[in-house]
């Protein structure tokens, strides 16, 4: 029997991890198609793909993986852990032209996109997104839940805590083994900020030297 292979969230980013998935699993003799909750989406195709609710995607047929492709952390979370409860396996997706160093782990559900890399002596939890051309250098720790938008450059000895943001082509500074430059849990870097501090649990920062966005 076909075995079914789903990518939670039909919306943009989930269209674009689609054909990295195919491109991974082909092999696998599997049926490709999207999960979304969204009744208004779930009522349709998208790139040929059926788009399914949860409880159809569950009654379809055996699911040999779902990948989470949605952005936003704490969904992400809240979906992986209802594939686990129901005993749905998580899958990676990783582009065939992705770079993994040594002595690197990543935890599961990693979603790497096209030209993303991930060099040596690395450390990924959970849930963790690379989007296109977003790079993470040696020695990096990288909490739960992470999120690295496009073109994102994590110099190395940078430690990012759970359900951190960093927006599209961020630039984080080097840190060092004794002071690595943290950015903390939660916290967002706006597109093109350039970090040269720490970035405390929760914050905001933009701009060039990256700065605290004061909410009015
Ligand atoms: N979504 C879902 N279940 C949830 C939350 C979101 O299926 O509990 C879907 C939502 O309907 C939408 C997609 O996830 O289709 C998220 O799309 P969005 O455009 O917000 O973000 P992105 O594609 O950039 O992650």
């Amino acid at each position: 029997m076909t075995r079914l292979i789903g990518i939670y969230g039909a919306s943009g980013f989930g269209r674009e991890v689609m054909p990295i998935a195919r491109d991974r699993y082909a092999h696998d003799d599997a049926r490709f198609v999207f999960i979304d909750d969204d009744p208004t989406q779930a009522v349709d195709r998208a790139n040929g793909h059926d788009i399914l609710t949860w409880e159809t995607f569950l009654e379809a047929g055996p699911a040999a993986g779902v990948a989470v492709a949605i952005a936003d952390a704490p969904v992400r979370r809240m979906l992986m852990d209802r594939c686990v409860a129901a005993g749905v396996p998580i899958c990676e997706i990783r582009a065939s032209n992705v770079t993994v160093g040594d002595d690197v782990q990543i935890g599961e559900g990693a979603i790497l996109q096209p030209f993303s890399s991930i060099t040596s002596n690395i450390r990924i939890g959970r849930g963790f997104h690379a989007n296109i051309y977003s790079y993470v250098a040696h020695d990096c720790v990288i909490g739960d839940f992470v999120t690295l938008a496009p073109g994102v450059k994590c110099n190395g000895n940078v430690n990012i805590h759970d359900f951190a943001y960093i927006g599209t082509g961020a630039i984080l500074r080097q840190g060092t083994g004794e002071k690595p430059l943290v950015i903390g849990a939660g916290a967002v870097v706006g597109m093109g900020a350039v970090v040269t501090k720490d970035v405390a649990p929760g914050a905001t920062v933009i701009g060039n030297p990256a700065r605290l966005l004061e909410k009015k």
